[in-house]
């Protein structure tokens, strides 16, 4: 595959050269603790998720006479916990039935594994008969396109579905949708989200604002679409519709990425890979969503094929003759920091080959339905030592921005076992994301004081 031209500067530099905002007194973003995921918010809501506009919504820990106690049924807090895979995943999860948990400006101050020895004079909120975990991670999302619910073509198949989003990127943004599914994403006990960003000419700049009023931390993934020539103004490895925008991102997480192996260039795969290697940052793509995707790689045919060569493929487009994984092996995209983003349609041996190259893969099973593409081998996957976390996808495909949801999805419809579920919200999530070190995942002392309520489809 001849490769395009315009090179990412990222492998010709030293890594100390470089230097991702114009503002070079700034740190580099994808290196920042997120502020907005340190502190604590209101316990998510057991029915549906708030629409409590930003900046409405209490702080639990208000200052009071003693210290703020959280009590539930149980807790599972997940300590000592780090990413799982395999075996892992399945591994008991200690319970801790009518415990406690003391709050301190926004985090965890202590543990009680027996609510009756609160401290004295303490302020209790008793959230009854629940589960707690950790705060949510959803891995996954596509918040600019919040306003698209409802829109699309569902269950007709990949291509249908995508004809129909694509003249709807061209509409304005709905003013209130993305600042109302971050709050909403909130109010469903989620800490963080990493989000695709690009799919829009801006508005880069509004998903940061709007994650951070609503306290939800994000990890920008600035999106790659198109066969053009990559990285055209020198090292700046972000796309155009994120590029003016990138360097007022001075908090939270941003990488640039790619869209997929059929709809961003060889070239591009590789350098932005490349790059993301280099400043240690999460490499995103979606990977094996649909059987036209595979048709497409595999023969260069197909409904996507044909789709695509009308708008982004270039005149002399050929196919690498490879299935997906393959492929992706090849351009050297794949190794820990690699994020794939659904993998439906990998066979068992490629599902082992995943695994073993030590990437993540992010599933999104209700959007892969709702689309009509199929279902991931879940069972195969869990085997496999792949490193998988949940994401709900975005409103143009999936019902609600509420990863739990994909939790008790994969519950009723394979059987999950819980204890993998809960892996998979929490520490596997943020270990995909590159945020075991902020204790996003695990409720222990010092970690942030953020959790969700275990929906009851996933009690056990
Ligand atoms: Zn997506």
């Amino acid at each position: 595959m001849p490769r395009p031209r315009g090179r990412i500067e990222c492998r010709r530099q030293k890594e100390t050269a470089w230097r991702p905002f114009r503002q070079t007194d700034r740190p580099p973003a994808g290196r920042q603790p997120n502020t907005a995921s340190d502190g604590v918010n209101a316990p998510c809501a057991r029915s549906r998720p708030t629409h409590a506009r930003p900046g409405r919504r209490r702080s639990i820990d208000t200052p009071t006479r003693g210290p703020t106690v959280l009590r539930a049924r149980t807790l599972i807090p997940l300590i000592g916990e780090g990413p799982a895979r395999g075996g892992e995943l399945f591994a008991p999860l200690r319970r801790l039935d009518n415990a406690a948990i003391v709050l301190s400006k926004g985090k965890v101050a202590q543990i009680l594994p027996r609510a009756r020895e609160l401290p004295v004079g303490a302020d209790v909120r008793d959230l009854g008969d629940v589960t707690i975990i950790p705060g949510c991670v959803n891995a996954h999302t596509h918040l600019q396109l919040s306003h698209l619910a409802g829109t699309t073509t569902l269950h007709q198949g990949f291509v249908p579905w995508l004809a129909s989003l694509v003249p709807l990127l061209r509409l304005p943004p709905n003013r209130d949708s993305l600042p109302d599914a971050c709050a909403d994403i909130a109010g469903t006990g989620t800490v963080h989200v990493g989000d695709i960003c690009g799919s829009l000419p801006s508005g880069l700049a509004d998903v940061a604002e709007s994650c951070g009023r609503a306290g939800l931390g994000v990890t920008h993934f600035c999106e790659w679409f198109g066969h053009g020539p990559p990285l055209a103004d020198g090292p700046l490895p972000w796309p155009p519709t994120c590029r003016e925008e990138v360097p007022g991102i001075v908090t939270g997480h941003c990488a640039p990425a790619c869209h997929s192996l059929y709809a961003t260039s060889p070239g591009l795969l590789a350098d932005v890979r490349a790059c993301c290697r280099q400043w240690g940052l999460p490499f995103a793509m979606h990977l094996a969503e649909s059987p036209e995707e595979t048709l497409m790689l595999t023969e260069g045919a197909g409904a996507l094929a044909d789709f695509l060569r009308q708008r982004v493929l270039p005149a002399d487009y050929r196919a690498p003759g490879r299935r997906p994984l393959a492929y992706a092996r090849e351009l050297d995209l794949l190794g820990p920091g690699t994020l794939a983003v659904h993998g439906v349609q990998l066979d068992r041996d490629e599902i082992g080959e995943l695994g073993a190259s030590g990437s993540a893969l992010c599933l999104c099973p209700r959007s892969n339905d709702g689309i009509g593409v199929g279902l991931p081998d879940v069972p195969a996957l869990l085997e496999s030592g792949t490193l998988l976390c949940l994401g709900t996808d975005g409103l143009s495909s999936a019902p609600d921005l509420d990863v739990r949801n994909e939790a008790v999805f994969l519950r009723k419809r394979m059987d999950t076992p819980p204890e993998a579920l809960i892996r998979l919200l929490t520490v596997n999530g943020a270990a995909a994301l590159g945020l075991e070190d902020t204790g996003i995942g695990v409720l222990d002392r010092g970690h942030p004081a953020r959790f969700a309520i275990l929906p009851k489809d996933l009690e056990y």
